[in-house]
Parts: C-alpha cells; sequence; structure tokens
C-alpha cells in the first residue's frame, strides 16, 4: 500500500474559458512545475495536464491543439457549448479518474499559488484523500468580491451546506475519492458542497492567492448568483423549512390578533369591517404560508430523493475472499 503511493500519477485539471490571455503563461508554469515534480521523483512520469475548454469563444482552443502537439503532458476536452466552471472541473476529473491516483484542480489564470501542489502530494501521502485549499486571506480581491464570496460562505453555512470558509476549487481528489464522486448523479453541482459530504479522510492546505496577471475574470455577476444558488439549493430544502416557519409565526400573531382585535371591537373605536378583514388577513395569511411550507416539504423531499445520492460509501473493505476496494466490487457484479 505504502510503495503504491509513492510517486502517483498526477492529473492537473484546469477549467478554461476565454483564457486566450493567460493559457501559454499558465501551462509553462504548469508544465515547469510537473517537469520539476517529475525529476525529484514526486509524481510518476504518467503524470499529465488536463485543461478542460469550457465552450470558449476565442482562441483558447487552437492553443490548447499547439500546446497538445508540443507537449506530451498535455490532455484537452473541449466542451461544445459554455456548461460552467463546476461541470469544467468535474469533466475533467472524471476523465482523470480511468488513469490517475489523484487530480488536483487549478485555475486557468493560476491566481491560486502552485507552490502548493507540493504540500497537496505530502498531504495525500499522508492518508489524506481529500486535501482542500483554503486561501490565506483576500487582500487582492476588489471590496465588491470580498463582501459578496463573505456573505455568501455565511449563508451557505446557515443554510446547512457543509462547507469550509475560503475553500476554493483548488483541491487535490484522490482516486478513491473520485469514485465516490462519480456516485453523485444530480445535474446541478456544487462540488464545495458536495466533496465534504463523502466523508472521506480529508485535510487542509493553505495557499496565497495572487491578483489575476492576464485577462479578466471570467466570473460574471450573474455565473456567481448561479453558483450561490446552485449552493443553497442543492444542498438543503432550508428554504421550504422557513416557509413553513413563517406560517407558524404569522399563525401565531394572528391569533394574537384576533385578541386584540376583538378587544378593539367592543372596548374601542373601530371602522365597520377593520375587524374582520384583519382577522381574515393574519389567519387566512398564516395557513396559507403553513400549506405552502407543507406542500413544499413534499416537493423538497421528492427533490431531494431524485437526486439519487448515494447513502454510503465505503472506506475500506476486508474480505478473506479478497480484499476489494468497494468500486472494483460494483463493477464486478455488474459483470
Ligand atoms: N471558468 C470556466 N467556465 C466559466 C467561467 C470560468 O471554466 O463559465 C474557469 C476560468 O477559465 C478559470 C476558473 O474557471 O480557470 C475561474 O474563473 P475566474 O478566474 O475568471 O474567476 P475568479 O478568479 O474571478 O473568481
Ligand atoms: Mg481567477
Amino acid at each position: 500500500m505504502e510503495e503504491n503511493r509513492k510517486k502517483g500519477t498526477l492529473y492537473i485539471v484546469v477549467p478554461c474559458y476565454n483564457e486566450e490571455e493567460a493559457l501559454l503563461p499558465s501551462a509553462n508554469t504548469l508544465l515547469e512545475t510537473l517537469g520539476g515534480l517529475r525529476e525529484r521523483g514526486i509524481v510518476s512520469g504518467k503524470s499529465r495536464i488536463v485543461f478542460v475548454d469550457d465552450g470558449s469563444r476565442d482562441r483558447t482552443w487552437e492553443l490548447l491543439v499547439q500546446l497538445y502537439n508540443a507537449h506530451e503532458e498535455i490532455v484537452g476536452l473541449r466542451f461544445a457549448h459554455n456548461r460552467g466552471h463546476q461541470n469544467a472541473i468535474l469533466a475533467g476529473m472524471m476523465y482523470a479518474k480511468a488513469y490517475c491516483d489523484y487530480t488536483i484542480t487549478i485555475d486557468a489564470d493560476l491566481q491560486q499559488d502552485v507552490g502548493a501542489i507540493e504540500r497537496f502530494i505530502e498531504a495525500y501521502e499522508n492518508g489524506s484523500e481529500v486535501v482542500y485549499g483554503v486561501r490565506n486571506s483576500r487582500d487582492t480581491d476588489g471590496f465588491f468580491k470580498k463582501l459578496s464570496a463573505t456573505m455568501f460562505y455565511k449563508i451557505m453555512r446557515f443554510m446547512g451546506a457543509n462547507i469550509y470558509e475560503n475553500s476554493a476549487d483548488y483541491r487535490l481528489m484522490s482516486a478513491k475519492a473520485l469514485a465516490a464522486l462519480s456516485e453523485y448523479d444530480e445535474v446541478n453541482l456544487f462540488l464545495r458542497g458536495i466533496i465534504p459530504d463523502i466523508g472521506l479522510a480529508s485535510s487542509v492546505v493553505h495557499f496565497d492567492v495572487f491578483p489575476r496577471m492576464q485577462g479578466t475574470s471570467k466570473y460574471s455577476l450573474s455565473k456567481m448568483a448561479t453558483l450561490a444558488a446552485d449552493g443553497v439549493t442543492s444542498f438543503s430544502i432550508k428554504p421550504i423549512r422557513m416557509v413553513f416557519g413563517m406560517g407558524i409565526l404569522a399563525l401565531l400573531v394572528g391569533f394574537g390578533m384576533i385578541i386584540h382585535i376583538v378587544y378593539e371591537h367592543y372596548f374601542g373605536y373601530t371602522i365597520d369591517g377593520w375587524s374582520s378583514i384583519l382577522m381574515s388577513i393574519w389567519v387566512l395569511g398564516g395557513a396559507i404560508l403553513l400549506s405552502l411550507g407543507i406542500i413544499g416539504e413534499y416537493v423538497g423531499r421528492n427533490y431531494m430523493e431524485t437526486k439519487h445520492r448515494p447513502r454510503y460509501y465505503f472506506w475500506d473493505v476486508l474480505s478473506h475472499d479478497g480484499q476489494c476496494h468497494a468500486q472494483a466490487k460494483k463493477e464486478e457484479e455488474v459483470l
């Protein structure tokens, strides 16, 4: 086991969307980094860099073809159209799964410090199946990005998703973690939430973030909003429960109001019709919200069920009929 872990095959997965400016400098840095790791016997000669072109409309693919022709370490995958950062990362990892011992995902602008790669590998060699990159500071981000990111993590945590604050998609995943991830076949992906959900041994590596050197951010406001919505809705039905809670609250207020209204009606001064209208607003409003919450609860459960998430995933299997990995066993059964 231990020898297997030495000199693993690393696949670096890089999502690219309209990255014609950043691609070549980044590819050179990554090739250099990978070359260094190979020379020092840290990773195997079969290690690769997988660029996933997320339906770019600029020269990204053209440049990737050039890179592919010049270097045997380069692998290029291309989407027919823009499917988003999360899908690009997932596609790269799922491709790599068949060939690698572990993948590391990193952005094409290399804002994340490639120097941390070695520490990711060290953590893997010490037994982590997933190594999360957590950024040191957000000093390089503008005020708006900083604020929106902080809010995002706070809301996500509140909504019940189990994510590390400031963990980017700079992450190492072992082949085993990738096999487990492949069992999550939901369409709306939020990797930062799903990966901790798998529950394999993990650790954290801190890294520095630099400003983007070439090109501009490909994460538009609408893309960030979609990511946040995916994050919240793919992980919890808490928003529905909030409607339910609001319904109960409105009903309670409604009953309080009934007492108040009856009192005013007999002892105070009220305009004709005020009492009956106000009572129906509160009581009916509460009843409607509550019913919505109840319906929502069923819809929400249905939603969680349709994801067909795996109920569990074996970490290890010990059996005298041969020790086998959960994934291997599953494949045998299919045959
Ligand atoms: N990206 C992608 N598809 C998209 C948007 C972005 O593959 O629809 C990639 C992009 O090429 C980069 C990474 O996701 O490699 C992060 O994007 P960016 O650096 O623009 O985001 P920021 O650092 O500004 O949050
Ligand atoms: Mg960036």
